[in-house]
Formats: C-alpha cells, structure tokens, sequence
C-alpha cells in the first residue's frame, strides 16, 4: 500500500531553498518530496574548473539546507528519473522552466521521453519570451524601451522559504557527491544561499546607496557580487529587487538586473547568438588567426596594465569586475583583432559565474555587433579607462605584482617611467593608437555605405 505522496524536485539552476516557487508548488500537494540533482558527464568535460569546483560546494551547501537529502546522481536525466520515479512511486517532477538552449533541449528530451515536467517560476524575475512590443508582439532589441516594459509587467513577490522539508534519506548510491578540486592559489567567494543571503544583506547595508557612484570603480567593493550566486540560482533575482526605491543608486542597481534579464530574453529570441553575430555583417570583417598576442591577453602580459589586472583577477578569482570585462573584450577585439568568441570562450572557462546569455551578449555589446547602441568604432582606451576607473593605481597594484612599486601617476604608463620595468614587466605587444585606427579601417570595409568617418577620439 502506498504511504506518502511523493514529488520530485530536480534542482538545477536553483540550488536554494528560499524564494523558490517550485519547490513550494512540489511540496504543495505532496507529504515529502525527492530533492535531486544530476550531474551530466558532457557539461561538467566543458566547464572550467573554478565553476565545478564552486559548484560542489554549493551543492554541499544546499544539501544542508536539506536536512542532507539531496539525492546526487551522475548520468543520464531521463534514466536517472525514471529510477526514481520507480524506487519512490513519485506523482510529479517539478522544475524551474529553463529557456537557454542547452536546459531547454534537455528538457523537452526528457518529456518527448514520457516525463511530464510541472515547470514553476524560472532563473528571471520575468521570464525570457514574456516581455514584447504593445503594438505588433514582437521582442525588444534595444536595452531602454525593453526595460521600460519589464519594469511595467512587473513581477511576483518572492515566495516563501519552507519552514520544514520533509524528505526521505537517500540510500548511499545517491550521494555522489563531486569532488572537483580548487585550483591551487585561485580565491572565490564563499558558495551557498546563507552566503548569497548575507552577502546581499551587507551590500544593501553598506553598497547599495553609493551603487550609482561607485560600480564602476574597479579598486573597490562598490558592487553586489551577486552574479555568482544568480547564476547557480543560490538567489532570486526576485529577492534582489523586492526592497528597492526609487532612488537613484537603487535604480541603477534594478536596471543591472535588468540587463540580465534583457540578455537571457535576447538569446531566448535569437538562440544562436551565443555562438554567432547578432549582426551578421561583421561576420565579414577582417580578423586576424589567434597567436602569440592572444595568449599574453590571456596571461595578463599585453603590457597595459589595466587590462592585464583585469585578466588576472579573472584567473584568480573566478570574477572580474564590469569595468575591466568592457576594456578586455575591446581590447581583444579592437587591439588585437581578434574575433569576439575566443574571449567568450575564455570567460567562459575562467568565469565562476559565467552565463551563457550575458557573457555571449556582453562580449557582442563590447565589440560592436551585439544589440545595441555600443557602434563598432567605439574603442575604449585602456590607459585613460585606467586612468579613469582606478586613479590611484590600486586595482593594478593588486594583482599586477611588477608594477606595485609604481606611483598613482605612474603605474598607468610604465614605459614613461624610469623604473618602470625594473620589475619584469611586460613591453605593450601593440601600440593602441594605432590599432585603433586599424580597427576603425577594417570596419570601414564592411560599411554598406563607406566611407563613413568616425568620430576623431576613443572613449
Ligand atoms: C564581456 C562581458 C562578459 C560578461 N560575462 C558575464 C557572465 O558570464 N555572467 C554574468 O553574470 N555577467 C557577465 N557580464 C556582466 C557583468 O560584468 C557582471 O554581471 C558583473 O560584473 C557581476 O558583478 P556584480 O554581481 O558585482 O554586478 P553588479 O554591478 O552588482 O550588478 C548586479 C547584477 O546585475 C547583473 N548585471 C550587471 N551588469 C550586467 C551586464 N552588463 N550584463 C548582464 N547582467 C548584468 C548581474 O546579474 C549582476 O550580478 C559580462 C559583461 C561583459 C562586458
């Protein structure tokens, strides 16, 4: 005879608890409820290391707050469901709706399989596909008129947290746990909802007021920190904007969220744009073969000191701050010549929270032939974006060892400097002048309507 009515919860993006509207529709109509998650031995070949490695620890974290009933299990979703559904006489599996291409497919293979998915709530505050013109329904493509309409659909406040989950203690082959090791000397922050909590408590208490004036100082903690911790779903984006005012540091803070929420939508409408031109006219473009400039952009030895910070704080922790993923991307893109998807797919193995929508639209937004309002000949300088962004020299001093001896008015341009290569570091591969100009010239070769003259100075 049957004793208890079970749900599946199957975890993926979303390893919290609180703020979880699927988790509350499976416990709903359930008396316990199967937690589980799946490794897939294909996804885990392609992440970098700091990624699994963070992950393993969120997935201990949420198992924590499960009373330790997370059931683990590496391999195939639909046999791993089906197993359960078996072992546990489940009723229903619920989910939170996936929209990027790879959770989507594997979804729709696990129903076309016979496993109906009961989809609650979704990594968005509004989900991918929802927000469209008034006039014609079609999506947005520029950011402002999109985020006008997010604001005005509005979304539901966060659900509540389970005071008491109950669930069955997994029997000892459902708890295979990953061991991703942390690569030696790399620091990421700590993983987990009580951490994504505590941190978003302390930046509301002592960052989110000065938001507007300071996230764009990369030398300092003027930001959430939050992306980590949205991409794993540790927190709801729900969560992040409930208390918000009108003020303007708190909406700057609502509109970051919501270039997010812009990205997934864009790549919902356009799902080959992770890997392709959103315009594909620059798809003609000159670009050069990767080489022995694309590693020293990849190593932090360009021999420009911002944009070498910038590449190992990313090695190191995982992360890096807006700013300097801006100038790196240009700098990759407009100062070596090199096509936008070598950097995303070295973001991609770096970043711990690397997102395929915003990572792939960051990089296109930055070189150009993304959906905006950044025109191609727009070249940030990486001197004077230093300059700029990190006056005193603090950012570069940090992670850029041969420079720390350096001066605020000297670490910018080292080779003005006597001294300013005593410690090893590197000569400029290029001279940022002119592959400006290089850039701008290639551009004017694909120009339907040449020869257009750019404006005469970069930002
Ligand atoms: C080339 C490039 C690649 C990027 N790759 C990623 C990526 O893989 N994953 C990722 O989460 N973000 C990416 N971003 C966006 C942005 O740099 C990070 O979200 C941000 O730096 C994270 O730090 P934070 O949480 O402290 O941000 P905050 O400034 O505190 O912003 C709050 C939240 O708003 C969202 N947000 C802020 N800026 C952006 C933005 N420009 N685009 C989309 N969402 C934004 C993030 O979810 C962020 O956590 C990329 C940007 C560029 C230019």
């Amino acid at each position: 005879m049957k004793t208890a009515r079970r749900n599946i919860v199957w975890f993926r993006r979303d390893l919290r608890i609180g703020d979880h509207p699927a988790l509350c529709a499976a416990m709903e109509n359930s008396d316990e409820i199967i937690p589980v998650f799946i490794l897939n031995k294909t996804q885990i070949a392609e992440a970098g290391s700091k990624l699994l490695a963070y992950m393993g620890q969120s997935l201990r974290a949420l198992d924590q707050s499960l009373g330790n009933k997370l059931h683990i299990i590496e391999g195939d979703a639909v046999e791993i469901l089906k197993d359960l559904i078996a072992l546990y006489e489940v009723e229903e599996v619920h989910i939170s709706a996936e929209y990027e291409r790879f959770g989507a497919e594997r979804d729709a293979r696990v129903e076309a399989a016979g496993i109906p998915l009961v989809r609650t709530g979704s990594p968005y505050a509004v989900a991918p596909g929802r927000v469209v013109k008034p006039s014609d329904a079609t999506p947005y493509k520029v950011y402002t008129p999109f985020y006008r309409a997010w604001r005005t659909h509005g979304w539901r406040a966060p659900a509540p947290t389970p005071k008491t989950i109950n669930a069955p203690t997994p029997p000892d082959k459902y708890r295979a746990f990953p061991e991703f090791q942390m690569p030696e000397g790399v620091e990421i922050i700590a993983a987990g909802e009580a951490a994504a909590l505590a941190r978003f408590k302390s930046f509301t208490k002592s960052g989110l007021d000065g938001y507007d004036e300071n996230r764009n100082l990369a030398g300092i903690d003027g930001t959430s920190k939050m992306s980590t911790y949205l991409k794993f779903g540790e927190i709801h984006p729900r969560t992040l904007l409930a208390n918000l005012s009108e003020s303007k540091a708190h909406d700057t803070f609502r509109k970051e969220i919501a270039w997010r929420e812009f990205y997934a939508d864009v790549l919902f409408n356009n799902p080959n744009t992770d890997t392709e031109y959103y315009a594909p006219r620059f798809k003609q473009m000159r670009y050069d073969p990767p080489a022995d400039q694309f590693e020293a952009w990849c190593q932090g030895r360009t021999g420009y000191p911002f944009v070498d910070a910038a590449m190992r704080q990313l090695v190191i922790e995982g992360w890096m701050h807006n700013r300097t993923r801006m100038v790196v991307a240009s700098f990759l893109v407009k100062d070596l010549h090199l096509e936008w998807q070598l950097g995303e797919r070295f973001f991609a193995q770096h970043l711990v929270d690397y997102d395929v929508a915003s990572n792939a639209h960051g990089w296109q937004w930055t070189a150009g032939t993304g959906t905006d309002a950044s025109p191609y000949y727009r070249v940030f300088n990486p001197i004077e974006q230093g300059k700029r962004f990190d006056e005193n020299g603090d950012y570069i001093r940090k992670y850029v060892s041969e420079l720390a001896h350096l001066s605020a008015s000297e670490i910018h341009q080292p080779w003005l400097f006597l001294g300013g290569y005593s410690e090893g570091y590197p000569e400029r591969i290029v001279d940022h002048a002119v592959e400006r100009i290089e850039s701008l010239e290639r551009l004017r070769e694909i120009k339907e309507d040449k020869p257009e003259q750019p404006p005469r100075r970069s930002s």
